[in-house]
Formats: structure tokens, sequence, C-alpha cells
């Protein structure tokens, strides 16, 4: 860790990506989007910066976390608490967003009419949990990691992690010796391009900025405040609370240490794309082992989506109040389970947490021109949305981290706030 409070302000990366993100704003609304030609490309590179690190990254770090791991008692421990933290908190964050529709019922009174209707994005999204599980399963893991197919990139980097760690003395130190000197030169890499955060975050929130539709904002604004109420309540409320009783964990410290992480999320909207600022940020400023990090965030980045699951929730009950139809408490229910399974289900990416939300839909029966045009209302306005719940799903990951390294006996996590 590197704490380095001689810093000047102006030098330290949080204050510089704090003022890029106001001058983007500035620059994105001047001259009703003018000069996003010429700054556009910016934000383009460093998101592709980024992807570009994803696969080197999980594989790496997921290899030589495992393999470090060892004996499959203390794998099978790790993946245990895990899961049942990603459950945890996905259950909550669904149960958050069902209670914000039912106390403030946006669905009354919303005009979708005049929110125009846009065309929904082409992402591939599984249809069933079984598939889910199927697809996990790569055919090929070359093109697995070529196709961004995380899941099974996961799970090929697991297994082989786990039997690097069962080999004989000799070829498991060199192997890993390989694979953690490979490891180090790709967070190397990783840090470089976190230079460039300010200059990445100033050109997508003059993007974000320069293409907001303002109209449909009026039209949709209860819903708006619906779907923001829930993800701050999460936020700010339920995942600050797991940290504390799960974690002994200060909260206003985990926020601190988090901020490169939460900006980057907040301004790609691509959980994935934020994922080696989320590594590098866990392990060096929260102060996570790899061992820990590698295994809770990669997983995160893909499956536990607590923005996405509150949206989900949210969403559908919001256009079911709107086209007038009261859902029973069993299909309340129903929608609870499935947005959870629809949060894992979504890809890391900008809007997918939008198109996956047919998923949900159908299992309530709710289909039909209506509800199409309802779903192209809210696509209309979804970037700002996309940006908040992408935040909260990388800030949940990161609390997960947190408290699983806590409980595996790491005593430095979060000790204090690390600056630079
Ligand atoms: N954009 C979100 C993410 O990458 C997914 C979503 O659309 O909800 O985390």
């Amino acid at each position: 860790m590197h704490n380095n409070p001689a810093l000047p302000w102006y030098r330290k990366l949080h204050i510089q990506v704090f003022i890029a993100m106001l001058l983007g704003a500035f620059v994105g609304k001047l001259g009703d989007g003018a000069v996003l030609p010429y700054i556009d490309w910016i934000g383009t590179i460093f998101v592709r910066l980024l992807r570009m690190m994803i696969v080197p990254l999980v594989f790496a770090s997921i290899v030589s976390g495992v393999a470090s791991v060892g004996g499959g008692r203390t794998l099978g421990r790790l993946f245990s608490k895990t899961l049942g933290y990603y459950v945890l908190s996905s259950t909550l964050a669904v149960l958050v967003g069902l209670v914000v529709v039912n106390v403030l019922k946006p669905g009354l009174g919303a005009d979708f009419g005049a929110a125009a209707s846009q065309t929904l994005p082409e992402l591939s999204t599984p249809s069933s949990p079984l598939d889910l599980l199927i697809d996990m399963v790569p055919l090929n893991v070359v093109s697995a990691a070529a196709n961004g197919d995380m899941l099974s990139l996961i799970l090929f980097s697991i297994l082989l992690g786990a039997s690097i760690a069962v080999l004989p003395e000799k070829p498991r130190s060199t192997l890993m010796g390989v694979v953690d000197a490979f490891f180090q030169a790709v967070m190397k890499m990783t840090s470089w391009i976190i230079m460039i955060l300010p200059l990445g975050v100033f050109s997508l929130i003059a993007r974000a900025v320069g293409t907001l539709g303002f109209e449909e904002f009026k039209a949709l604004g209860m819903y708006m405040v619906t779907i923001a109420t829930g993800l701050t309540l999460h936020l700010f409320l339920v995942l600050p609370l797991l940290l504390m009783l799960l974690g002994k964990i200060k909260p206003s410290i985990h926020f601190r240490n988090m901020l490169d992480p939460l900006i980057t999320a907040f301004s790609s909207s691509s959980s994935a794309a934020t994922l080696p600022v989320t590594m590098r940020t866990v392990e060096e400023k929260v102060g996570v082992s790899n061992k820990v990090s590698s295994f809770v965030l990669p997983m995160g980045a893909t499956v536990n989506m607590d923005g996405t699951a509150l949206y989900e929730c949210a969403g559908v009950l919001f256009i079911a109040q709107g086209l007038g139809i009261e859902l029973t408490l069993l299909q309340q229910g129903t929608v609870v389970l499935t947005a959870i399974l629809a949060s894992i289900g979504a890809a890391a990416v900008p809007s997918a947490g939008l198109v996956i939300i047919f998923l949900v839909l159908e299992s309530v029966n709710l289909r039909g021109p209506q509800v199409d045009l309802m779903v192209g209302a809210m696509l209309a306005i979804d970037r700002p949305l996309d940006m908040y719940r992408t935040s909260v799903n990388v800030f949940s990951d990161s609390c997960g981290a947190a408290i699983i390294a806590r409980s595996e006996g790491e005593t430095n996590v979060d000790a204090e706030v690390v600056s630079g």
C-alpha cells in the first residue's frame, strides 16, 4: 500500500477525477453537444484499454490466487463465503426495490407516450438458469476468452489454479512463479491505464451529459426518482450495514478507498470495463489479499449485480403499475426470484439490465406491444440509471471482498484511508 499524504492536492487522482467529471459535464452541454465529436474518441480509447486488460487480468489473478490458496478445503470455504455474500446482498437489493415501488408507486400516472421509444441494443442473454449453467462450460477456452465469456474463463482459470496447487513441488513452484510474475506485469499495465482515468472520465461524462434527452426525464420523472431512491438506500444504508455488521469495517473508510472504481463505474456504465480498476484498488487501497479478491471480484463483476437486481424488480413492478395490473403476492415473489436470476445472467456492459428485463416480465406473463413501448421509453432515460446501478454493482463486489477478507483474518483491510 502506498499512502502518500505529502502529494499536493492537484496531483491526487480522485481530486483530478472529480474535476474531470465537472469539466466533462460542462463541456458535454456546450453548444448542445457540439464539442463531443472532438473528445468522444478519448473515452472510447479509455474503455477499450480497460477492456483490453480484462482477459489477462482475470486469468492471471484467478490462477495465481487459487493456486496460492492450496488445498480443496480452503477453496471450498472461500467459495461458499463468496456465494453466500452474493445471495445475501442481491436478495436485500431486490427487497429494497420491492419496497420502494410499493411505497412510491411511480407507475400510477407515468406518461409513457411522451417518452420517445428507442430500439433496444442487441445483447445475447441466456434464456434460462440451466442455459446459464451450460454456457459456463466452454467448448474451447481460447474462443471463450476471445468472445469475452467471462464465466467460462473464470471456471477454466479456477480449475487450472486448483490443479497447479496439487502438482508436485517442482512443477508447482515453476508454474506459480510464472503466473505470479505475469500477474504483476498485468497489474503494472493496469496502473498505467489508471493514470489516464481523469481524461477517460472527462470524455465519458461529456458524452453522457451531451446525449441526454431532458423531455423524457420529465415524463418518467417519478420512475427515475424511485429507482434512484432504491439504489441510494442500498448503497448508503444496506451495504454499509453489511460492512459494519459482517466485516467490522468503517463504511466511510471503505467509500473513500473505493472512489476511483466508483467513478469509473459511474462514467463507463460497465462493471466489466471497471474490473481492472476495481481489482487494483481493492488490493492496493482496501488492502485485500489477491487470494480473496481474485475469487470475489471477477465473478462478482459478472454475477453479483445488486443495482441491476434492484432495478429488475422495481422496473417490472413499475410496468405492472403503469398497466394497472395488481400483482398477487405469489407473482411479486416470482418477480423477486427472477430478478435475482436476471441480474446473474445480465452481461456487465451498458444497458444489459434493461435488455434482460424481458426475462422477468415473461415470468409474470407481462408481454405485448404496450410492454414493448414502456421498455422502449425506459431505454430513452436509461443511461443515468445505468451509471448509478453499475456503481452499486461494483461497490457491492468490493464490500464482499472486504468482508470475506476480514473473515479470513486479514486485519489490514480498510484499516485506513489510502490516498494517491
Ligand atoms: N451496466 C451494468 C453493469 O455493467 C449492468 C446493467 O445494465 O444493469 O454492471
